[in-house]
């Protein structure tokens, strides 16, 4: 082994870690969420499903709801439960459900949900007849995803249903909602007149909902006209603007230590199928980290992490469970730590970039973190810096 690879410390550049880890800065979410709040006059729905984009449903709901949001948003109910069990008392809606979900327990637990369709209301009704309990709904359009929400042939009968069941005590027609196919590159205006039409449907089959709902992340910040009521906003609150309008702070921070160094020849083939080939002499250091993982396959040859201050690239194929990096000559140890990616303070990549490495959206980035990776939850910035060992 060389100097160059050799495992000995090597002073204040270095820092060592014990294992994969992703550090979630909670004062980035409770930013974002106050630069939202303060976008709109509307309340703000910090939406947390997928675990909250990946950094912790529980943890981001609790930030959200202490810096201007109000109300909650799941798709399951599985997951508007687990904000329940956490003693989170705010209102949670939950969008995504099959017909036959346990409407009962919402109703005991107090979580509205979203009714995408006749046959929904039905058995959401239903289930309030024979429990004697209130289920708080909220009607959802279909304004032009063609994937959820009723389209404008079911929606006058589903209304007049809702409006019925509401008078009769069954349910209480909480909100009417809708959510934008386009509003990524400017206004959806196509999506905001559905949504208008949908709306005077609604009041004239006699349903007087208080809260109207179609603004996502880019919505809220480029189109006050989408705001109405209430804005859900999801990915803006963990720093990802797919409207490209504001600077949004990044919440996570993965990294690893190195598990392995060593030195090869030009014309050393890496990883499995030898996909990359050295055409010099260069140090390779490997990463607990895979696939698995969330590092995307994808990237491999293109992506690229912080090593000691440098941005070093990935090379050969990703595997499950590691990935190698061609750190040249740099002086690189077992244990020192890398960075994958992070808010980019450093230098490091962030979401975003490793998104345009792999062809895809920093959202599945941030929500492909996988389970072995150690989460651990910050509220201060630089806590995540001074609490390295
Ligand atoms: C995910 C989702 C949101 C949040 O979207 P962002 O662009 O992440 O803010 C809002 N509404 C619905 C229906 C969603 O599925």
């Amino acid at each position: 082994m060389t100097a160059a690879t050799s495992p000995s410390r090597i002073g204040a550049i270095g820092r060592t870690c014990a294992g994969p880890r992703l550090d979630i800065d909670l004062a980035a979410v409770a930013a974002n969420t106050r630069l939202f709040a303060a976008r709109t006059p509307a309340a703000l729905m910090a939406v947390v499903k997928a675990d909250g984009f990946g950094h912790g449903s529980v943890e981001v709901a609790r930030t959200a709801l202490a810096h201007g949001a109000s109300w909650l948003g799941v798709t399951s109910l599985a997951e508007a439960e687990s904000l329940r069990d956490a003693g989170l008392t705010a209102p949670v809606l939950s969008w995504l459900n099959s017909m036959d979900a346990d409407w009962e327990t919402a109703m005991r637990r107090r979580v509205d949900v979203a009714v995408p369709g006749l046959g929904h209301l039905t058995s959401v009704v239903r289930a309030a007849a024979s429990t004697g309990l209130i289920a708080r709904i909220h009607l959802h359009a279909d304004t032009g995803m063609a994937r959820d929400g009723a389209p404008p042939e079911e929606w006058d009968r589903m209304c007049r249903l809702a409006a019925v069941a509401q008078r009769d005590g069954w349910v209480r027609v909480v909100g009417v909602m809708g959510h934008l196919a386009r509003a990524d590159h400017g206004p959806d205006a196509t999506g905001r007149a559905a949504f208008e039409r949908f709306l005077a449907s609604a009041w004239a089959a006699g349903v007087r909902a208080p809260v109207r709902h179609l603004a996502a992340t880019s919505a809220t910040l480029t189109d006050p006209a989408a705001h109405h009521d209430l804005c859900r906003v999801g990915a803006g609150l963990v720093g990802i603007d797919p409207s490209g309008t504001v600077r949004l702070r990044p919440a996570l921070r993965l990294s690893a230590p190195v598990v392995a160094v060593r030195v090869v020849a030009p014309g050393t083939g890496v990883g499995y199928g030898h996909t990359h080939v050295t055409s010099h002499r260069t140090g390779l250091a490997t990463l607990p980290l895979g696939y698995a993982d969330g590092i995307p396959r994808a990237a491999a040859g293109r992506g690229e992490v912080l090593v000691h201050g440098r941005r070093c690239r990935i090379v050969g194929a990703v595997s499950m469970d590691q990935t190698t990096v061609d750190v040249g000559g740099l002086p690189v140890g077992l244990g020192d730590e890398v960075v994958v990616f992070g808010p980019g303070d450093e230098g490091e990549p962030t979401p975003a970039d490793w998104a345009d490495w792999a062809a895809t959206i920093a959202h599945e980035i941030v929500t492909g973190i996988g389970p072995r990776v150690r989460r651990r939850w910050h509220t201060a910035p630089a806590a995540i810096v001074r609490s390295w060992a």
